[in-house]
């Protein structure tokens, strides 16, 4: 994992004009700080405890910015879920076990044949980021015979 410059991002988000408010330079913060995913509601946690007049709402805006600035993907692991996380981290993907609850990290690599079937069949380039896959794991897997 790649391990992400905070400055340098706010940099870029400077050069495409962005406003830098200081509740969004904070989420931004938290999530260079994270070591991997983090939800809305614990971003907010975070934020809370230095600025207790911030609403979730608020987040959920910063989030969406972030998202639509290239800075940011999130991934709808079911059930009302949703992780954010750095896009400077490095492209990959989750398996969710619907049984267990289990959540197996994936390397974009497993996509490259599906990309390739599309493009070959139906003219399509796939964009495809953090996406979630659900299923059963390895031990909650029925197993035929
Ligand atoms: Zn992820
Ligand atoms: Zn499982």
């Amino acid at each position: 994992m790649v391990k992400p410059d905070c400055e340098k991002i706010l940099g870029k988000l400077r050069e495409q004009r962005s406003r830098i408010t200081p509740q969004r330079r904070r989420v931004l913060e938290i999530l260079c700080e994270t070591d991997g995913h983090i939800s809305a509601s614990e971003i907010y946690d975070q934020v809370q405890a230095h600025n207790p007049q911030v609403n979730l709402s608020t987040i959920y805006r910063i989030l969406e910015w972030l998202e639509s600035a290239g800075v940011v993907t999130r991934s709808d692991l079911g059930e009302g879920h949703v992780i954010y996380e750095l896009a400077a981290r490095g492209m990959h993907h989750h398996l969710v076990c619907d049984r267990c609850g289990t959540i197996i990290e994936v390397g974009d690599d497993i996509l490259d044949p599906l990309r390739k079937l599309l493009l070959e069949r139906y003219g399509f380039q796939a964009e495809i980021k953090h996406l979630a896959i659900h299923g059963l794991c390895d031990s909650c897997r029925p197993r035929g015979g």
